[in-house]
């Protein structure tokens, strides 16, 4: 039995890093014909948003994260939550704590002085509560002292740490709010989590949160701890951590700004960190056949945006006419009609060779909706001085005269031109392709032709000509 779980707190975005821990759950979860669940961590209720929210549901449905059953709401549970944290009071494993805010400042401060470790130093650990009173007081678990806790991690290995290193964490907040280790715990005992798939960064809580499995263990049983598997972050392509300073983190930056396929995506993530080879196209099928935590690596992973447009470009070419030009239409900012929807759909095989990205897709085809006279930029104006207008003229006669507008009989006629005005065949296509886009660069000149048709084509070629 597997069950993993994605577990973001929804304080802004769907981060890049987020999404690749939310893949690998759902790979594991898979291929074992388990479950992937889904929990929103919403309990820092200043921070957590609806729209963030939306923004991270929305981001792994693009990216076809689909988790199993509704999601859970971390918030929701409040109250399950101090239902464990009163249970381990009562089994003795938990106590309450009457420290004051300002004591447990002077604590703090005679240890900063004493160049001692920070930590709760367990003093009502083993005093009798009623000495507490009324005042208000704060649940703590009561930790091991002794001994240390060996992790058998399935990414990093065996990690120990000392008990003597941990303090009392506090479980329960003095207004009855259970505190972040708290609500982990009981939310994962409660999903039937077997595996822990999440950033290193919460490699040290671990260590705070198997006492409270433990502590159940022991007091009803049924607290199976789960195994572990902490990957390594995402580094920007210098070593430095993931920033927005370097790269775009959010993955609705990936699709909205950098025009990225969510195959592309899904797969350039699970390579970053994940290996099966030298295997670099990677089905979401063969994926879920192939993942195990052993092929994931020990070390940090580095951001690589051209390797994510060199897959981008890949899957651009393997992807549908019709649906690259649906995505390309939602992009060129102006509804089409259906002649022209039906154009973009047919330039796509022209197009989609050279494409990196949405947004290149969506320049090169933007010529093809251009109004008359074309406006032409400063490479293109270039083009057109010399005898290039007086070359555009012979253009023109030749290609009116083409029986049928296909690209061999419009290839053979401008081959003719050049050759009768004695020139490459280049030098005939630089000024055509200046007339008929209004760019210096587009697909081939043949396509560029057959697509805009024979009467758009010699009309544009026309306002050109003097
Ligand atoms: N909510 C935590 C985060 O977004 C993840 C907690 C966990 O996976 O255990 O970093």
């Amino acid at each position: 039995r597997v069950v993993t779980r994605f577990a973001p707190s929804p304080t802004g975005f769907l981060h890049i890093g987020g999404a690749r821990t939310a893949l690998f759950n759902l790979l594991f979860a898979r291929h074992h014909g388990g479950k992937f669940l889904l929990r929103i961590e919403d309990t820092d209720r200043a921070r957590s948003t609806e729209p963030a929210i939306a923004a991270i549901l929305d981001g792994m449905r693009w990216l076809n994260l689909d988790w199993d059953g509704d999601e859970v709401y971390q918030f929701a549970r409040a109250e399950r939550h101090a239902q464990v944290a009163h249970a381990m009071l009562a089994g003795g494993h938990a106590y309450k704590c009457f420290a004051t805010a300002e004591e447990l400042e002077a604590m703090r401060a005679e240890q900063k002085a004493n160049k001692q470790p920070l930590r709760y130093d367990g003093r009502w650990r083993d005093r009798d509560p009623a000495e507490g009173g009324n005042a208000p007081y704060v649940i703590r678990l009561k930790a091991p002292r002794e001994g240390a806790v060996t992790i058998e991690d399935h990414v990093q290995g065996p990690v120990t740490v000392n008990n003597s290193e941990l303090d009392d964490l506090v479980l329960l907040r003095s207004d009855g709010t259970p505190t972040y280790m708290l609500a982990v715990v009981v939310d994962d005992h409660d999903m039937g989590v077997t595996h822990v798939i999440r950033g290193d960064d919460h490699l040290n809580n671990a260590f705070r949160q198997l006492p409270i499995y433990r502590a159940m263990q022991a007091i009803e049983g049924g607290w199976e701890e789960p195994q572990y598997a902490h990957i390594p972050l995402i580094f920007n392509p210098d070593g430095t951590k993931m920033s927005k300073r370097k790269n775009a983190v959010a993955v609705d930056e990936y699709r909205d700004q950098l025009g990225i396929l969510p195959e592309a995506l899904s797969n350039y993530l699970l390579r970053l960190g994940w290996g099966h080879g030298d295997d670099e196209i990677i089905s979401r099928e063969q994926a879920i056949a192939w993942f195990e935590l052993s092929g994931v690596g020990k070390s940090p992973s580095r951001f690589d945006l051209k390797k994510l447009e060199n897959l981008n470009g890949h899957y651009i070419r393997a992807t549908d006419d019709d649906r690259l030009a649906d995505l390309v239409a939602a992009r060129i900012g102006f509804e089409l009609s259906e002649s022209q929807r039906d154009l973009l759909r047919r330039s796509m095989a022209a197009l989609k060779p050279r494409a990196a990205n949405l947004l290149e897709l969506a320049d090169g085809a933007a010529f093809l909706f251009r109004t008359r006279p074309l406006e032409l930029d400063d490479g293109a104006q270039a083009l057109l001085e010399g005898d290039a207008r007086a070359l555009l003229a012979q253009l023109h006669a030749a290609l009116d005269g083409v029986e049928s507008w296909d690209t061999e009989a419009l290839e053979a006629a401008v081959r003719t031109v050049a050759e009768d005005a004695g020139v490459k065949l280049g030098a005939a296509a630089q000024p055509l392709r200046a007339a008929l886009t209004g760019r210096r660069t587009s697909p081939g000149i043949f396509d560029v032709l057959a697509l805009l048709g024979r009467e758009e084509s010699l009309a544009r070629i026309a306002d050109q000509m003097t």
